[in-house]
């Protein structure tokens, strides 16, 4: 027996600077297993969705005002959660170290004798550089870099910032915090001996969708910020590589950065579909408008089930039918061996992805993915003359495929194994945006996404603003046709990957 308290650990983890997916393997592993997690307001909160569903979540804001943190409250709930035993994640913005006050949280687990790992992350500095095309340390012009924080420019009387160096370093500046002390970082430079015509570069939201750039020399870079009303977090850069090359600015110049993109799917559809526009540099807006509600506790569920093998074919129809079937298996104590030798048809890539997830091979998906050519297709390749052929799909789905299989000489039984159900999103708020064309894109995978969205929002608030309309293909366009709203793009390809590479091509020719 082990009578000893379980030890707890602290990691104090770097988030990246922003994109959630620029946090290092081992960073994403701890969020994974951790215990209780303390966040900074700069960490992605996408990156949350990593953590255990039963994880303590602090969000430990350093802002001023209600519901913010002293650095002194941050370390007493750090030591105090891992005395308690549990695997504590800090997750901080960027690299945990650099202006992140890690040492004074290393020491006070140290003097508690809690044990520590840092894992570092990509400083905002770095990321600015690359997302940007400022590279600050190209060699014709900058052998070094310094890092600065701007909080210590005004106000501090022993600050250790000696202006008189940094005026005539031969290199690049980098300022961290330095947005609202823009005057003074400035003043000081040029009063030291900087030139006025030195270039200055301010970099926003480096890596978001968000992210912006500006450029003057360091005598107007005061003047361009407030009239371009550039806001924290942002960066300074400052010397000849401020200058930066429009051709390495490789981030900016993708067709969907700046572009604001509507999903319309159920919640867990759109945060995949979001993160396909993020690496697009594009910015995603979720509105929810359908729900998975399972019909698997119905009685026709559990027979076909009990006669599975009995099938000759099974053929899954969407991500959600495979996840729906799977998790009512598993309610029942039973995996993928109740299919036995039936084979399984996959409409769709991302479907037979589903399947995989499972250890399951469909075998056969069609080179089209629509209802329609699946039955032509896979009559095509297999006999299909009373073979008994079982569809476990959406109650909404449309008979197309039934009667193409049954023409085949199919026996078919469409079980409908879920049905979506609408949620109601933030309508006012949405045709506003879209009235005052800050969304630019909305898009459509699904006929049930296109009812249930225009239960909420009207037609005609999308028709009458500069929003354009996509759809994933000719099911979902008929719907939209049917209740009026004009389609600006409809993808050759019915997957979302599709879909935005249609939206892509478009937004090129604008
Ligand atoms: N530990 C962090 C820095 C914390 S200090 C890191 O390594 O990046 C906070 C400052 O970082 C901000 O005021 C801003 O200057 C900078 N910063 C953080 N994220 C940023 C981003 N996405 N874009 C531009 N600057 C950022």
């Amino acid at each position: 027996m082990n009578s000893e308290p379980k030890k707890g650990m602290a990691y104090l983890v770097g988030a990246g600077p922003g994109r959630a997916d620029l946090i290092t393997l081992r960073g994403a592993e701890l969020l994974r297993i951790a215990d209780c997690l303390i966040v900074d307001k700069l960490a992605n909160p996408a990156l949350l969705e990593l953590a255990r569903k039963d994880a303590e979540i602090i969000h430990v804001p350093k802002r001023i005002g209600p519901g913010s943190f002293t650095q002194d409250q941050i370390n007493r709930i750090l030591v105090e959660k891992a005395l308690a035993g549990k695997t504590v994640v800090r997750l901080k913005g960027g690299d945990p170290c650099i202006f992140g006050r890690c040492t004074e949280e290393a020491v006070l687990l140290n003097e508690a004798g809690v044990d520590f790992e840092i894992v570092p992350g990509i400083t905002a500095a770095i990321a600015a550089s690359e997302y940007t095309g400022i590279m600050l340390t190209d060699r014709r012009y900058s052998s070094q870099v310094a890092f600065i924080t701007g909080r210590e420019a005004e106000g501090k009387e022993d600050t250790n910032i000696d202006w008189n160096v940094l005026a005539h370093f031969p290199g690049t500046l980098v300022f961290y915090m330095g947005i609202s002390t823009l005057p003074t970082i400035a003043g000081q430079l040029m009063a030291n001996g900087r030139s006025g015509e030195t270039p200055v570069a301010l970099v926003a939201n480096a890596t978001l969708p968000s992210q912006r750039i500006v450029r003057a020399p360091l005598s107007g870079i005061v003047e361009t910020c407030s009239r371009e009303k550039i806001e924290p977090p942002a960066l300074i850069i400052v010397g000849e590589a401020a200058r930066g090359a429009a051709a390495l600015n490789w981030f900016m110049r993708k067709p969907l950065f700046g572009r604001s993109v509507l999903v319309t799917r159920d919640a867990e559809g759109n945060s995949e579909v979001s993160q396909k526009i993020v690496a697009r540099g594009g910015n995603p807006v979720e509105f929810a408008t359908i729900g998975i509600k399972p019909l698997t506790d119905r009685d026709e569920f559990l027979q076909v089930l009990a006669e599975l093998t009995s099938y000759d074919w099974v053929i899954f129809t969407s991500p959600n039918g495979v996840t729906v079937f799977f998790d009512a298996l598993s309610a029942l104590g039973k995996d993928a061996r109740v299919f036995g030798p039936v084979r399984l048809a996959a409409l769709g890539d991302k479907t037979a992805a589903s399947l995989a997830r499972y250890g399951i091979k469909a075998d056969f998906v069609p080179t089209v993915f629509t209802g329609y050519e699946l039955g032509v297709q896979l009559a095509a390749l297999a006999n299909l003359h009373e073979k008994k052929v079982l569809l476990l799909r959406s109650e909404l789905a449309s008979k197309e495929l039934v009667g193409v299989l049954e023409q085949a000489g199919a026996q078919v039984r469409d079980v409908p194994i879920y049905t979506a159900v609408s949620q109601q999103g933030d309508t006012a708020g949405l045709e506003e945006e879209i009235r005052q064309g800050r969304i630019h894109w909305l898009t459509f995978a699904s006929p049930s996404a296109v009812r249930s969205f225009f239960e909420q929002v009207r037609p005609e608030a999308v028709n009458a603003g500069s929003a354009k309309v996509a759809s994933i293909g000719p099911v979902t366009s008929k719907e939209l046709v049917k209740l009026g709203v004009r389609i600006d793009v409809e993808a050759t390809e019915h997957t979302t990957d599709g879909m935005f590479d249609a939206i892509e091509e478009a937004q090129r020719t604008l």
